[in-house]
């Protein structure tokens, strides 16, 4: 158990390791969501450094919708980032 910064809205987040791999992850803005570690490690290392604002602004809205979520490799490239609906809100 420890302090990271959110894989998408860089809020301190705190992160625990629960078994089967995952990390539960408690974020003040995404809420509770999970990641399978090498799926967070992917993560961190190289998708989220090519998410515009906008995508992580979607993404952590949705999170929050969806509570307790666990994102694997399995649907992340496929279908969770493509599945993120437009924003509700206007950014420039
Ligand atoms: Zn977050």
């Amino acid at each position: 158990m420890g302090y990271e910064i959110c894989l998408f809205c860089s809020e301190n987040i705190k992160i625990e390791t629960r078994p089967f791999d995952v990390y539960y992850i408690d974020c003040p803005r995404c809420g509770k969501y999970h990641v399978t570690t090498d799926t967070y490690e992917d993560i961190r290392d190289s998708i989220a450094k090519n998410l515009k604002e906008r995508q992580r602004a979607n993404i952590s809205g949705w999170l929050y919708e969806n509570q307790g979520y666990l994102i694997r490799t399995d649907n992340i490239n496929m279908s969770f980032f493509s599945t993120i609906e437009p924003p509700v809100f206007h950014t420039h």
